[in-house]
């Protein structure tokens, strides 16, 4: 490499590492302010994290970016640079060439539409008013098709440019396949669970629960799976997320209702999952754009793959049954191991998706992603949702929402304009199951090490495999490389049969 080119190198990234800043910079003030900061502060607080964005906005589609990109993307060039480098040019590259075909303007329009949006849908919500959000989301799909145009498509579906800005590389073919699989098998269970005599008590989840009761065994059992708390800590927040700093500070919230004890407990260990992927992203791409999982199905597995299939699992209660019955001796005294378990894994149809077991949650996920598909196509309109909505409802779940609140209007995510997100949470879902099947394969008394609590040999096989590499590697190519086929959503429905024939005696 010429001297001139290391100068060049040195300097890109050096330029990337400022943007990086800045995204740190406004992590932690959103985390600040979701979990912390009091009500008086937040319109100031808004307009600095606006400020801020912008900032960091124009430095990724810089003249500079511009040039950087124009020298290190030659083919010769690229092919000399180190792999770290050169993965983050393409990365730099992907997300220039994106924003660069959007009018400032428009964006401009965009963002504010979808803030005020937001705002609205919380009250149509309130209010079970579709037809006060319907201009708005009119809109807004609006802008989405014109955002289409100007990032193009590849020809075959318009939802696919959409997909591609979550989960890269996947398409409205694959998905199609995938949610076939687990429609046909997944309302077959759904039926035969229904039919079951063999329904589980769940009485005792309700009892009484102290919130700092719950928060001490929450962090008992987060220590225990491996989430660092050296490089982590955990906040109480109305919507738990978790959030990324850097693989040294990765933090995560919770929430707790003291008259139901699932709630916090396992979305503890569904943040967790998501935070032990960021902990564990290699250093080395520390200050660079690839710094982050590799896509939001992939970062799903995670988070399911420790909440539900170790999380839900007999083996892990088996293991804990001592320390949950301490922690709560009144509540859980006469409980036995198989009750709890088989109480924790109850199924019934819902009308919320957050809230819903782990086998009807792929059913909402399916009727949104084919309501977003049909917006974009042009096949659905956005004033006949609160109809299909209800229709799908009726015939993947069985179940009517009685309004709009507890149906079209129940996501955030279509007033946040996001749109081809929905997806990445079934594909989560598969992906986790593909995963776990390697797993019990490659290492050595899978179950046993589950039961005894030794979780360390799951955790180096998913650094090892998965989240060393951050964005190093594709969704498609983690997953080829450790299962040695493309995503395939059979091993999602094997686990669900042979888990709830079991829990059901079907
Ligand atoms: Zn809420
Ligand atoms: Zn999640």
């Amino acid at each position: 490499m010429s001297t001139n080119l290391e100068t060049r190198v040195k300097d890109f990234r050096n330029f990337v590492k400022k943007i990086a800043s800045y995204n740190q910079a406004l992590a932690v003030l959103h985390w600040d302010m979701r979990t912390q900061a009091p009500r008086k502060g937040m319109d100031a607080r808004s307009e600095v994290i606006g400020a801020l964005s912008a900032e960091q906005f124009k430095l990724a589609t810089s003249k500079e970016m511009g040039a950087f990109l124009e020298e290190l993307t030659d083919s010769a060039t690229l092919a000399s640079l180190d792999p770290i480098t050169q993965k983050s040019v393409l990365e730099c590259k992907k997300e220039y060439d994106r924003n660069k075909q959007i009018p400032a303007e428009t964006y401009q329009e965009f963002v504010v539409l979808t803030s005020q949006a937001e705002t609205v849908w919380e009250e149509a919500r309130e209010k079970n008013d579709f037809a006060m959000f319907q201009p708005y989301l009119e809109k807004i799909v609006a802008f989405q098709l014109k955002f289409i145009e100007y990032w193009g498509t590849d020809g075959k579906n318009k939802y696919n440019t959409l997909l591609d800005l979550y989960e890269p590389g996947m398409t409205v073919d694959q998905l199609d396949s995938i949610f076939a699989t687990l429609r046909e098998k997944t309302v077959e269970l759904v039926a035969a669970i229904a039919e079951s005599p063999n329904k589980p008590d769940t009485s005792f989840l309700t009892k009484y629960f102290p919130a700092g009761e719950q928060e001490a065994f929450s962090r008992f059992v987060l220590e225990r799976i491996g989430y660092d708390f050296q490089a982590g800590r955990m906040d109480r927040s109305v919507h738990p997320f978790c959030t990324s700093f850097n693989p040294g500070d990765v933090r995560i919230t919770t929430r707790f209702d003291e008259h139901d004890f699932n709630n916090a407990l396992f979305s503890c260990i569904h943040e967790a999952g998501h935070a032990m992927y960021e902990q564990n992203i290699d250093p080395a791409l520390l200050f660079t754009p690839l710094c982050d999982g590799t896509s939001m199905g992939i970062h799903e597995s995670q988070s399911r793959y420790w909440e539900n299939m170790v999380g839900r699992s007999l083996p892990f209660w088996k293991g804990m049954h001592g320390e949950l019955q301490k922690a709560f001796p009144t509540q859980f005294a006469d409980v036995s191991v198989e009750s709890f378990y088989r109480a924790i894994n109850q199924v019934t149809p819902s009308f919320i998706r957050t809230e819903s077991d782990e086998v009807t949650y792929n059913l909402h996920v399916m009727i949104r992603y084919e309501i977003e598909k049909g917006l974009i196509n042009g096949t659905i309109q956005v004033a006949d949702l609160p109809r299909i909505w209800n229709e799908k409802m009726e015939e993947y779940l069985g179940v009517v929402p009685p309004t709009d609140t507890l149906g079209v209007l129940q996501d955030v995510h279509w007033a946040g304009g996001s749109f081809g997100y929905f997806p990445t949470y079934s594909l989560g879902n598969v992906y986790a199951a593909q995963f776990a099947h390697v797993m019990q394969q490659e290492i050595n008394g899978y179950e046993e090490l589950i039961e005894k609590g030794d979780f360390a040999p799951i955790r180096e096989w998913l650094k090892e495999k998965i989240h060393q590499y951050g964005k190093m590697k594709s969704p498609r190519e983690l997953v080829e490389a450790i299962t040695g086929e493309g995503t395939n959503a059979t091993y999602l429905m094997d686990y669900l049969v042979k888990k709830y024939t079991a829990i059901y005696k079907l």
